[in-house]
């Protein structure tokens, strides 16, 4: 995995409103873009390139893909089929480089599913003369289809909404700047990005150990989690996900593989991360009981309710009267992990407490729950922990060493944990 991974970029909208042309132009502009020749069970048109243009194959062979789970995403378009490489976009991406897509927008909507961190664009003509002209003009299609194609324009102009960013493409050179310009943009995100490796030049010493983790595999939680009342309602907390989300990154740059196991959190989770979304404590305790016996961490970042509903009503409960909620405790993850699993990897875990006796209780939970370290947080500070984008505490180890963090960013501080974590573990203290 490169440091800085590259992200999907899919143009979508109505046929003739010039998204390959942008979407060639973005792979021509940036040596980091590739575009993705998509594979169709339409002919070649003109001077149309096999392996260039687009992998031309039979209707059979294209529905045999399907089966094999060969594409990422597939669509039938004005009546033929057009898929995508599932395995050509990973190792794309999986090598630092970003991937343009140039889809109708079922397809689009597809890649968002599968990957929430991806970049839709719509791109739109002016008006619907001028795409009506646009596709007249092409001369590839008699009049009754280009009807068709303005039809099947009105049903994808209805997606807008899901996308992240438009483009009307009124002159070609204003929407080439500004698909360069979504580009650079998104590269340039924080939350995106590498953590700037100069900072690491100036400070080598806070960073030592983070080399350990090249090649190993993380896996992060993230998030809350959820616990429903009735079909609409729910008790959960108030974590936004973002440190969880600084972890997943943290272990990402340094080189390892990371496994990001999040509840419903209000950030998307980091690309170059597979991703696996949970609501309650119960099903992340599932996920983790088949991973972690693989894994060279855990990362306990997710604030898991501690209570859920002792009864689920189905449906919608009426507003009436005076209702009582009766609370059982979900299982302890770790706890219950450390019980059942054979061979347990170390775990780094988080503990929010509030009071005076706060680092006391961080210490027994660690004891408690077979924890290699506790990142202790005092939940009294203002503007730290829960919904805020700073933290500050202490990352306290079973040996009764520890790493003082004064309050900083999230993401910095994941940075000097993941350090960290990585000098107690070469050290050969298994936890
Ligand atoms: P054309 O046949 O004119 O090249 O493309 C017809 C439509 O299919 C265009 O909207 C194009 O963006 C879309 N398309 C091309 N490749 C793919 C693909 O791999 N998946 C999906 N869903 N649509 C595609």
């Amino acid at each position: 995995m490169n440091n800085s991974p590259g992200q999907l970029i899919v143009l979508a909208g109505p046929s003739g409103a010039g998204k390959t042309t942008l979407a060639h132009h973005l792979v021509e502009t940036f040596s980091s873009a590739v575009f993705s020749v998509s594979t169709t069970t339409r002919s070649p048109r003109g001077s149309e390139i096999e392996g260039v243009d687009y992998f031309f194959t039979g209707r059979e062979e294209f529905l045999e893909k399907i089966e094999n789970g060969y594409f990422l995403e597939y669509a039938e378009v004005h009546g033929y089929l057009y898929g995508t490489s599932r395995e050509r976009v990973r190792s794309e991406l999986a090598s630092g480089r970003s991937v343009i897509l140039d889809i109708d927008v079922q397809g689009a909507l597809q890649i968002k599913e599968a990957f929430p961190v991806s970049i839709l664009i719509f791109i739109l003509t002016p008006s619907p003369d001028v795409l009506a002209s646009r596709l007249l003009g092409r001369n590839t299609d008699d009049p009754d289809a280009v009807l068709r194609r303005m039809e099947v324009a009105a049903w994808e102009i209805s997606w807008i909404g899901s996308f992240d960013y438009y483009v009307c493409n009124r002159h070609l050179e204003d929407s080439m700047m500004q698909v360069e310009s979504v580009f650079s943009g998104e590269r340039l995100q924080i939350a995106e990005t590498s953590f700037p490796p100069e900072i690491r030049a100036f400070t080598p010493d806070r960073f030592i150990g983070r080399e350990y983790w090249n090649g190993k595999s993380v896996i992060v939680t993230s998030g809350p989690t959820r616990e429903a009342l009735d079909s609409v309602r729910f008790i959960s907390n108030r974590s936004s996900g973002l440190m969880g989300c600084s972890m997943a990154m943290a272990f990402r740059d340094a080189g390892a593989e990371v496994l990001f196991v999040t509840g419903p959190a209000c950030i998307s989770p980091p690309s170059g991360v597979e991703t696996i979304p949970v609501e309650t404590a119960e099903e992340m305790q599932k996920i983790l009981a088949g991973e972690v016996e693989k894994a060279d961490l855990l990362v306990m970042a997710a604030a898991v309710s501690d209570f859920r509903p002792s009864a689920f009503h189905d449906g919608k409960t009426e507003r009436s009267g005076t209702v009582r909620l009766e609370l059982e405790a979900t299982p302890d993850i770790l706890e219950e992990l450390d019980r059942t699993i054979d061979c347990m990897c170390p775990v780094m875990a988080f503990s929010l407490e509030f009071g005076p006796d706060g680092e006391k209780r961080a210490l027994e939970k660690m004891k408690r729950k077979g924890a290699s370290a506790i990142f202790y947080n005092p939940g009294d500070v203002k503007g730290t922990g829960m919904e805020a984008s700073s933290n500050q505490g202490r990352l306290i180890f079973t040996d009764g060493s520890y790493l003082e963090v004064k309050r900083s960013s999230k993401r910095y501080i994941a940075e000097l944990l993941a350090a960290a974590m990585g000098r107690y573990l070469m050290k050969g203290n298994e936890g």
